[in-house]
């Protein structure tokens, strides 16, 4: 039996069942399903639920390992929250009969924050403005072992299926295992394909991807790298770590995320990196920090001791960070 193949079933499993909760919430979302939490982020039934269904499976099947995810249930029980608590209850039951308010605050815990041997690391939600604005985002799970990551998953319910076809049929799901490769499924976890490095003849006509959000990265730095680069076409905007996704297919060649001029002492937080850093990595792409050096997993919950982000897939690398042109991290 293949090292990680329990981990493979039980994580797919996990994510697809949270896809479905998260699809059924954005369909019927309206404003009481969402709410701003004590650090002004915001937060929905969705991403409560999903975290509960995803650790409920985990801890079932690996009592052991620990989980450090976003979501943390004492911002669940507060009493202000009570109606959010019955929707994320109400939301798990149609996936998990008879689960109480207090199974469901048990499932989704009180985080631990730090890295034990080997952990998993999940953002429920990741990219929760997409969500709620009726766009993309992602159910991101990941396996952290000594500092790598050994297994990368990103459901992404709202991503059409087929490269380069937007109104086709939605839903792609990204697996990579260290070592393994990167494949990319449909959403009942079926029509396996791998991904690998595409053949870029032509630099112009590539895509670059990069947050929606202009707090997240710096538009305009980024729109001065991809003009040196001589890529000419306006960016692809999206949320989480889809744009992981879209590079490891191919459908964009580069994924950039330099810290926007307001945000310069910005920590990245590993949830929202290590899944789709394996993904991109194992379909054929690199990912380092905007200094060339590679992310590093194995200093807590935060990207400590990097600076920015550059993942491609079929253009060379120490072009584009020769282009962002860094010797040392802005202070
Ligand atoms: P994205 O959708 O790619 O913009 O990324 C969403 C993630 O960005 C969220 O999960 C946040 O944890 C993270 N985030 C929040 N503030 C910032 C910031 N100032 N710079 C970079 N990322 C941030
Ligand atoms: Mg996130």
């Amino acid at each position: 039996m293949d090292q990680y193949s329990h981990e493979v079933d039980v994580a797919v499993r996990a994510a697809l069942d949270a896809s479905l909760l998260c699809r059924q919430v954005q369909k019927e979302l309206r404003g009481e399903l969402s709410f701003t939490k004590s650090d002004r982020s915001p937060v929905t039934v969705a991403d409560y639920g999903a975290q509960a269904i995803i650790c409920k499976l985990l801890k079932e099947s690996f009592p052991e390992d620990p989980i450090i995810a976003e979501e943390d249930s004492a911002e669940l029980r507060k009493p202000d929250h009570s109606g959010i608590l019955a929707q994320v209850t109400r939301y798990v039951r149609d996936r998990i009969p008879h689960a109480s308010p207090e199974d469901v605050c048990g499932w989704i815990g009180s985080s631990s924050r730090s890295l034990a041997d080997r952990s998993w690391i999940l953002d429920p939600i990741d990219g929760t403005a997409g969500f709620l604005r009726g766009e993309q985002y992602a159910i991101a799970l990941a396996l952290v072992e000594k500092g790598k990551v050994t297994l990368g998953l990103l459901a992404c319910p709202n991503l059409h299926l087929e490269t380069g076809r937007p109104e086709g049929a939605k839903g792609s799901l990204f697996l990579a295992v260290t070592g393994r490769g990167a494949c990319q499924m449909d959403m009942a976890g079926k029509n396996k394909q791998s991904l690998t490095t595409p053949e870029i003849g032509d630099i112009s006509g590539v895509l670059y991807t990069e947050s929606v959000e202009a707090d997240h990265c710096d538009h305009g730095f980024h729109r001065h790298i991809a003009h040196k680069l001589g890529i000419t076409r306006p960016p692809l905007r999206m949320d989480g770590q889809v744009k992981y996704g879209v590079v490891a297919r191919g459908e964009a060649a580069l994924y950039l995320r330099i810290p926007a001029p307001s945000e310069q002492g910005f920590k990245e937080n590993i949830w929202d990196h290590a899944a789709g850093v394996l993904v991109a990595e194992e379909a054929g792409g690199r990912v380092t920090d905007a200094l060339g050096r590679p992310l590093d997993f194995s200093s807590g919950i935060k990207l400590e001791k990097n600076y920015g982000i550059v993942v491609t897939n079929g253009i060379p690398h120490d072009r584009v960070l020769t282009a962002l042109g860094f010797q040392k991290a802005p202070a």
